[in-house]
C-alpha cells in the first residue's frame, strides 16, 4: 500500500485529539470515519471541527463552500463496525491501556488486512499494543501534538515489527496532513513526552513544596525560558489525566524513583480536576 492508496481514513475517540486528528484528515481531502462511545461525544467532536474551519474562513484560508465539503467528508458513528471500511486507521481514545488493547483487539478482526492500525498514544508500548494483533507489521506509533490543526509536529514511533511499508505509509500521510513527522523509537514515552512531562512533573513538584505559586512557576518557564505556555498551564491543556498516565509509564517503564508522579497530581485527578477540559485544573477555566 502507498499512502495515494489511502482513502478512508477512521479515527477513534473525538476528544480534543481525535477530532483534531479528523479535521486536519477532512482538511486533506480523505473521507473520515469519526467514532466515540456515544452521539453525545461525536457530536461535541464535530462541534469542535466546525470552530476549526469557522477559524479558517475568518482567516480568508477557506470558502464556506469548502468548510462545508470539508465537514461532509466526516461521518459520525458510534459502532466499531462502522470502521470495517477504513485503510487507516488513527486512535485517539483515552490513555488507558485496557481500552486500547481491546480496541486493536477488535479492530484488528473487523479491519480489511490491508489497513494500518496507528495510535495516537503518548506513552504506551507500541509492541504491546502490536501484541493483541495478528498484524503486528501494520501496528504504528502516529502521535499528533495539541492542539492538532496548529502543531507541527508528528512523532512516528516505529514498533519492532512495524513493517517499512507502514512507515512509509504512516511518514507520507502526516506530510500529507501538512505535518512535519520526526522519527522516535518504541521505549516509554518515545521522545517528546520522555522529555516534555518530567518537565511538567517537577513544575507539580514544586508547586506541592511551595517552591513557587502556580503563577511564579508558570512565569519563570515563559518569560525566562521562552517558553510560549507555562507547564501548568500546558498540563491543564494536554489533561491532567493524561499527564498522571504518561508519568504512571514513565515510572513503570524505567522502574526509576526519576519519573515518580507527583502526589499533588494525583490528587487534582482523583478529585476529578483534569484541566481544561473539566475547566478546572492548576487554573480556573469556567
Ligand atoms: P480526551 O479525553 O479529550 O478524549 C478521549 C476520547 O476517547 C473521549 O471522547 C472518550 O469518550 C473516547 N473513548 C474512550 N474509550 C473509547 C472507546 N473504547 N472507543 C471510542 N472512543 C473512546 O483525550 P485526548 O486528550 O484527546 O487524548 C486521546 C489520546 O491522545 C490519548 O492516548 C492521549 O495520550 C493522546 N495524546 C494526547 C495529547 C494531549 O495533549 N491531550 C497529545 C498527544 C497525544
Amino acid at each position: 500500500m502507498q499512502v495515494n492508496d489511502v482513502k478512508v481514513l477512521g479515527v477513534i475517540g473525538a476528544g480534543q485529539m481525535g477530532h483534531g486528528i479528523a479535521c486536519v484528515a477532512a482538511l486533506s481531502g480523505l473521507t473520515v470515519i469519526l467514532n466515540d462511545i456515544s452521539m453525545e461525544y461525536v457530536n461535541k467532536g464535530i462541534q469542535g471541527i466546525d470552530a476549526v474551519l469557522t477559524r479558517n474562513v475568518d482567516k480568508g484560508k477557506l470558502t464556506n463552500e469548502e468548510k462545508s465539503t470539508v465537514l461532509h467528508r466526516i461521518k459520525p458513528c458510534t459502532a466499531l463496525n462502522d470502521l470495517a471500511d477504513a485503510d487507516f486507521i488513527v486512535e485517539a481514545a483515552s490513555e488507558n491501556p485496557q481500552i486500547k488493547y481491546k480496541l486493536f483487539s477488535d479492530l484488528d478482526v473487523l479491519c480489511p488486512s490491508h489497513a494500518i492500525l496507528a495510535t495516537n498514544t503518548s506513552s504506551i508500548p507500541i509492541g504491546r499494543i502490536a501484541s493483541v494483533t495478528k498484524r503486528a507489521d501494520k501496528v504504528i506509533g502516529m502521535h499528533f501534538m495539541n492542539p492538532v490543526p496548529v502543531m507541527k509536529l508528528v512523532e512516528v514511533i516505529r514498533g519492532l515489527a512495524t513493517s517499512d511499508e507502514t512507515f512509509d505509509v504512516t511518514w507520507n500521510l502526516s506530510i500529507k496532513f501538512g505535518k512535519t513527522p520526526a522519527l522516535a523509537n518504541d521505549y516509554p514515552g518515545f521522545i517528546a513526552n520522555r522529555i516534555l512531562m518530567p518537565m511538567i512533573n517537577e513544575a507539580i513538584y514544586s508547586l506541592y513544596e511551595g517552591v513557587g505559586t502556580r503563577e511564579s512557576i508558570d512565569t519563570v518557564m515563559k518569560l525566562g525560558m521562552n517558553h510560549p505556555m507555562g507547564p501548568l498551564a500546558l498540563a491543564d491543556l494536554i489533561g491532567l489525566d493524561t499527564c498522571l498516565a504518561i508519568m504512571e509509564t514513565l515510572y513503570e517503564g524505567f522502574k526509576d524513583t526519576k519519573y515518580r508522579p507527583c502526589p499533588l497530581l494525583r490528587r487534582y485527578v482523583e478529585a476529578g480536576w483534569l484541566g481544561c477540559k473539566t475547566k478546572k485544573g492548576f487554573y480556573d477555566y469556567t
